[in-house]
């Protein structure tokens, strides 16, 4: 987190905004769109400025009786799509301008997958890992509380994110609902399937990483089952791409999580590191028997075909990208790559899927469990998974198309299809009043 500083680099705005290196690193990646597009001064204003953004105090009662307040942030960075849409993030060293960052991919990122959402963030500040149940129950439940003036089916829809499950959706859900008096499952997505969560919504980011990395391997002749992968990050998202590409044919070799990595250069099972995870009660897969102890430094630095960075920013930074010997990196995570490191990727020859394409997977299926909240239907598995694969192999053509036409990588590509089509929004419904 960097300090606050009034923003240097970018637009002039009315509003100062405070920098960090994520919310530099978004900026930047927007900018570089916005040239591309010829975008004038006040348009670029409108797209780098939160509409939005609501900081809230979230007072706890404690198992001992001790009162604690945290603090808590939802972002609305741009509605001119649709609805604000993001997940929700617990964890102790969180921002408000990382949270604003965030929010500004989730925006690049509902357009680039087509979903009629604008982009969100929201989180607190706090180490779940330091709570009960209970007390995550209460932070969940008052969270929920305080946002509910800006939060609702029409207007802002959260869903999971780092640290955060269908459990603190359920919540979520249920406090929304008493409020109202009736029970509204469109108000977040996530949710469990008993309460309306939609078929595939679990797997489905690390689904939709594992579409673009075919995609990916097509494009170079490259076959799935030739291919070894290290994957930074053994969370939701982590773990599922390591099981998805594993059925993929592809050969995963090592995995890390917050306490460091496990390797094995003839596969690791996705499945037999998910049961002993659940048996070591549920800590780090250090321990993993079947596989060599290394740090997430030496993960990056694996002589692999595919990195999936897929826990949290700034993985692969200027300090560390030349250790980088990957040849495709497919970022499960959101802003995983600072802009430094981008550009000695791309110099390097790397082929980048980035994040507002790559990790798409999930806001698409919350998009589907939207629909059928909204609707009271319900999806079939192979119903969602087939309009997911649509969708994400659609998204992949098109930022590719446009990387080869314009003579960019996939992330200039895929901000100037993103960016662009937010531009479109508003350039279609102009401007109140
Ligand atoms: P998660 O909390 O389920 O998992 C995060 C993983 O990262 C854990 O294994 C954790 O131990 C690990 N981790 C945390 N800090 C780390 C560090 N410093 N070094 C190495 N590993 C570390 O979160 P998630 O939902 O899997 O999200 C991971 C990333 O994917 C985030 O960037 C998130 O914004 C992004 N993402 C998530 C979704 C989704 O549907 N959950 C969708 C799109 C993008």
């Amino acid at each position: 987190m960097g300090a606050e500083a009034t923003r240097a680099a970018g637009p002039t705005t009315t509003i100062p905004i405070p920098t960090t290196s994520t919310w530099d690193a978004a900026l930047s990646q927007f900018h570089g769109a916005a040239d591309l597009l010829g975008l004038d001064q006040g348009m670029r204003d409108l797209l780098t400025t939160p509409r939005r953004e609501l900081t809230v105090a979230v007072p706890v009662r404690r198992d001992d009786g001790r009162l604690e307040v945290f603090t808590g942030h939802r972002v609305h960075h741009n509605l001119a799509r649709g609805p604000a849409k993001g997940g929700i993030r617990y964890h102790p060293r969180v921002s408000l301008e990382e949270v604003r960052a965030l929010a500004m991919w989730m925006t690049w990122k509902c357009a680039v997958v087509g979903v009629p959402f604008g982009g969100a963030k929201g989180a607190v500040v706090v180490d779940p890992g330091e709570l009960s149940r209970w007390e995550l129950e209460r932070l969940t439940r008052r969270f929920a509380a305080e946002l509910l003036p800006i939060i609702g089916p029409k207007k802002d829809i959260p869903a999971p994110d780092v640290n955060t499950d269908e459990q603190v959706m359920a919540w979520f859900m249920d406090t929304f609902s008493v409020n109202q008096g009736y029970w509204v499952p469109e108000i977040v997505t996530g949710k469990p399937l008993s309460i309306g969560g939609s078929r595939g919504r679990s797997g489905a980011t690390s689904v939709g990483v594992m579409h673009v990395l075919l995609m990916a391997l097509e494009s170079k002749g490259l076959e799935p089952t030739e291919m070894s992968i290290a994957i930074q990050g053994f969370g939701k998202v982590g773990a599922g791409v390591a099981s998805a590409l594993q059925q993929a044919g592809c050969t995963v070799v090592a995995v890390s999580d917050v306490g460091g990595g496990t390797y094995n250069g003839n596969g690791l099972d996705a499945q037999a590191l998910l049961q002993h995870r659940l048996e070591a009660g549920g800590g780090s897969i250090v321990s993993y028997p079947a596989g060599q102890r290394i740090s997430n430094e030496e993960l990056l630095a694996l002589d692999v075909d595919v990195l999936v960075p897929a826990a949290l920013e700034n993985a692969i930074r200027a300090d560390n990208v030349d250790a980088v010997k990957a040849r495709i990196i497919v970022e499960g995570a959101n802003g995983p790559t600072t802009p430094a490191a981008d550009q000695v990727l791309d110099e390097r020859g790397c082929l980048v899927v980035p994040d507002i394409l790559a990790n798409a997977g999930g806001v698409t299926v919350s998009y589907f469990e939207w629909v059928q909240a909204l609707q009271s239907s319900l999806w079939t598995e192979d119903d969602v998974s087939g309009r997911l694969r649509v969708i994400m192999e659609r998204a992949y053509e098109e930022v590719a198309t446009m990387a080869k036409e314009r003579q960019l990588s996939l992330r200039q590509a895929a901000h100037l299809i993103g960016v662009g089509r937010v531009a479109e929004a508003y350039a279609n419904r102009g401007l109140f009043p």
